[in-house]
């Protein structure tokens, strides 16, 4: 009898850890299902790659290599009305009322185009670089950009197929593929460093913020007065952006 009953415990805290722990990996999962519905001859697709760049590593959910272009896809699996500005440092999460912040996934997404581009430049080949951040359908009202396609995770591969005009021959997608997948980090070793590296980061950012330091720029963090009320801005806008939410 007790042992059904510790059976059952136990059971219950797997089942709770797996559907709760790791949804982010839940996210990028479905998206890689449905990116491997597209077309083979046409759409390369690589998940979860980590890139070396100049100031350490970058992790990139998805990357699509087509002649169509190059598409870099930054999974979230937020729940709640999300909002925020293109150029804003964090983005706001709206759960029933509770607010949380999360990182602005425009900006981080950037980050992920550029490494992408870095090895174009490389390679010396010319190609749009599309950026996507793709929502759970358990987010609500997402906000809308000029320079992203934020959309859910069923739109996806409606996004991607919107571009049908070739701008590569099926030898640079190949290039473009082979440089990715050499350059890729594979070891649990280079994935452990980039895991403390971005620790790091979010530490060395908040002790900044803490000594009225701007984390994007080194200006000073000064009160402004908005339409909306006082914030804190950079003392260097407007070359920097950032405001603290
Ligand atoms: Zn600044």
């Amino acid at each position: 009898m007790l042992g059904g009953i510790v059976g059952i415990v136990v059971f219950l805290l797997l089942f709770f850890y797996a559907a709760f722990y790791n949804k982010g990996a839940a996210g990028e999962r479905s998206i890689a299902r449905r990116l491997a519905t597209l077309p083979k001859e046409q759409y390369v697709i690589l998940n979860d790659l980590l890139l070396p760049t100049s100031y350490g590593t970058t992790q990139i959910d998805h990357v699509v290599v087509s002649i169509y272009g190059i598409f870099v896809i930054e999974t979230k699996n937020y729940k709640g009305i999300i909002y925020g500005g293109q150029d804003a440092e964090t983005w706001t999460q709206n759960v029933w009322g509770n607010k949380y912040s999360m990182p602005n996934p425009i900006r981080q997404n950037k980050v992920h185009v550029k490494a992408i581009g870095r090895y174009l430049n490389i390679l010396r080949i010319q190609s749009n670089i599309y950026s996507i951040v793709a929502f759970s359908p358990r987010a609500n009202v997402l906000p809308n950009s000029t320079e992203c396609h934020i959309i859910y995770y069923n739109q996806v591969k409606k996004a991607i197929r919107l571009y049908d005009t070739p701008q590569l021959t099926i030898e640079q997608v190949n290039q473009i593929v082979n440089v990715l997948q050499s350059e890729h980090l594979g070891s649990k070793e280079s994935r452990r460093n980039h895991n403390r590296q971005v620790r790091d980061n979010q530490r060395e950012r908040q002790q900044k913020i803490n000594n009225g330091i701007c984390p994007r720029c080194g200006g000073t963090l000064i009160l402004r007065n908005g339409k909306y009320g006082r914030f804190y801005g950079c003392s260097n806008y407007p070359n920097c952006k950032f405001i603290l939410n």
